[in-house]
């Protein structure tokens, strides 16, 4: 059996060049909007965000306050974190959350979902029919 890394080298292989020259159109996320109040950081569009990545709020907070080795929860729209944190630092998180859970690394672009399969994790993009093996979360 083909090892991943060979089956991938070919999926590249049969796309043709311009796709990825195409891929330059950008995927859409608004500017994160972050709010300090007292000890606690409010990302005050947290919801809409995660309706355009298409991905539980869950997981996209529990990767967000992984990463910014806090505590955080979902309240109505907002997530909030506890400690103060600005916007550019939870912006660049997600940007990592983005490439790594939500573009397709074969054709870049952002029209994928992700199936567990076992202990297994698996971005299934609809664009270019790839399906690539993630870390869990
Ligand atoms: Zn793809």
């Amino acid at each position: 059996m083909d090892d991943y890394e060979s089956l991938l080298e070919r999926a590249r292989s049969q796309i043709p060049e311009d796709a990825f020259k195409r891929s330059g159109e950008r995927f859409q996320v608004p500017k994160v909007q972050l709010m300090v109040q007292g000890n606690r950081s409010f990302w005050q569009n947290f919801q809409e965000i995660i309706n355009i990545l298409n991905r539980p709020g869950k997981e996209v907070l529990k990767y967000v306050a992984g990463q910014l080795a806090t505590a955080g929860n979902i309240e109505g729209s907002n997530a909030i974190f506890n400690g103060k944190f600005m916007s550019e630092q939870v912006e660049d998180v997600l940007n990592s959350y983005i490439e790594s859970y939500v573009i397709c690394p074969v054709c870049t672009r952002p029209d994928t979902s992700m199936a567990k399969e076992g202990n297994a994790y698996y971005l299934s993009c609809s664009a270019c029919g790839a399906r690539t093996s993630v870390r869990p979360v």
